[in-house]
């Protein structure tokens, strides 16, 4: 072989070339590359790792469910036992009294499972013009064809052109915006406005206060579905289940992944509130919802699903990122010192990012990190993310904000 056959996602492969890092081994919060070296894994993978890397359980337990039956599908009239068990429990935590989980591959189909189904749910009520989904600058839905058009991040989606048509954008801080823009295009048409309650890949934007209270109250008003992307924010990134917790919100509908098991096999999920399952719900009713995935329901997906929301609890790691939370910021905040930092953003969970000044690309202070021992990563550009496994010592974030501030000296 004379090539790397692996095309790595977003990443540049004339520069990569043959020097991608490669891990080997997790446990906890670290990780290991091919030569032994450790890694304080600060960014949980991809937003995801919160139980930790490297546990047995969800070993076994995906083992024990791939030698009775890996999986079936969940097409029409079939079910397994992990699929049944997991929507339950994902319905219990969700906060949505009487929800309805429909699963996916992971958060991308989510999205876009979330984006048709408000569609179908208007088309159901006989409001067929209501096609429109509003989301917002800075926003990030995954890479999926509505993903890829919902996104406010200009980068990723200029490449692609116009993909879904029936899409708008609003100022990502500004309710006011959004009541504008539904105005404008007349409720009628709009079906859906999809919001991060804690922005995310755009750069871990806190909502301004009121925000997220102000923009559901217009959804409401004008009778469109209010769907949150708790993708990152879902399975106790904020020290609730939810973030909608955390805000007090009700969605319509909420889209996750990630943390909903841990990254211990691909899995998503959108949670479904009464009202939008109503029509397909309803005594009589011959709607069907003509949407799913081959691996909608993935048995031995679901199973470890089930084991890493055990061990969520078992462990009290949702209550445990609420007692990290100011630790990290207290680690954190200092930072702001330095003169190449504009801004800190720490102070909901175990989630952060040091935003630095314009003109200063987070890339070559992560690599000066990762020389140092800590996995760190840029965001849209400008700010570099933080967001640990739950399981990460309170020594192990003073190591974290220790290597940020020696990393930004190093390149200064
Ligand atoms: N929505 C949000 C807020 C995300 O952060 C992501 C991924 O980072 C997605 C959707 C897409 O999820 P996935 O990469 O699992 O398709």
């Amino acid at each position: 072989m004379t090539h790397r056959a692996l095309w790595n996602p977003f990443a540049n492969m004339a520069t990569l070339g043959d020097e991608p890092l490669v891990l080997v081994r997790g446990r906890d919060s670290t990780v290991w590359d091919k030569d032994g070296t450790a890694y304080i894994d600060a960014i949980g993978s991809l937003w995801y790792a919160n139980i930790g890397h490297g546990r047995p359980e969800l070993a076994d337990a995906a083992a024990k469910q791939m030698r009775e039956l890996e999986t079936f599908q969940t097409f029409e009239y079939y079910s397994t036992p992990p699929a049944e068990e997991l929507a339950q429990r994902v319905a219990e935590l969700s906060g949505v009294a009487d929800a309805r989980v429909f699963f996916t591959s992971g958060g991308s189909d989510a999205i876009d499972t979330a984006a048709k189904l408000s569609r179908a749910y208007w088309a159901a009520l006989g409001q067929d013009k209501k096609h429109v989904i509003v989301g917002r600058t800075m926003a990030y839905h995954g890479v999926n064809a509505y993903g890829t058009s919902l996104t406010g991040i200009q980068a990723i989606a200029a490449q692609f052109g116009d993909l879904v048509p029936d899409v708008a954008h609003v100022q990502w801080d500004d309710p006011a915006a959004l009541e504008e823009a539904i105005d404008k295009l007349g409720p009628e048409r709009v079906a859906a406005f999809v919001c991060e309650p804690v922005m995310g890949a755009g750069g871990v934007l806190h909502p301004p206060e009121g925000y997220l209270a102000a923009v559901q109250a217009i959804c409401r008003k004008y009778d469109v579905l209010f769907v949150a992307d708790e993708v990152i924010t879902g399975f106790g990134r904020l020290g609730t289940w939810f973030a909608s917790q955390r805000f007090q919100l009700e969605p319509d509908m909420m889209v996750t992944a990630k943390g909903l098991t841990s990254g211990y096999a691909p899995l998503g999920a959108v949670i479904i509130s009464p009202r939008v399952a109503e029509p397909f719900y309803a005594k009589g009713s011959e709607l069907v919802f003509r949407h799913g995935y081959t691996y909608s329901g993935h048995s031995t997906a679901c199973a470890v699903g089930l084991a890493n929301i055990e061990i969520l609890e078992r462990e009290g790691l949702v209550d445990r990122v609420s007692e990290l939370e100011p630790i990290l910021e207290r680690v954190l905040r200092p930072l702001e010192s330095h003169p190449l930092v504009a801004e800190v953003r720490a102070g909901l969970g175990l989630l952060g990012a040091v935003e630095l000044v314009p003109d200063m690309a987070p890339a070559p202070v992560a690599l000066e990190a990762r020389n140092r021992g800590v996995i760190l990563r840029g965001i849209r550009g400008v700010a570099l993310q933080i967001s640990p496994p739950f399981v990460i010592t309170e020594d192990e974030l003073e190591t974290v904000a220790s290597v940020i501030g020696d990393s930004l000296d190093a390149v200064q």
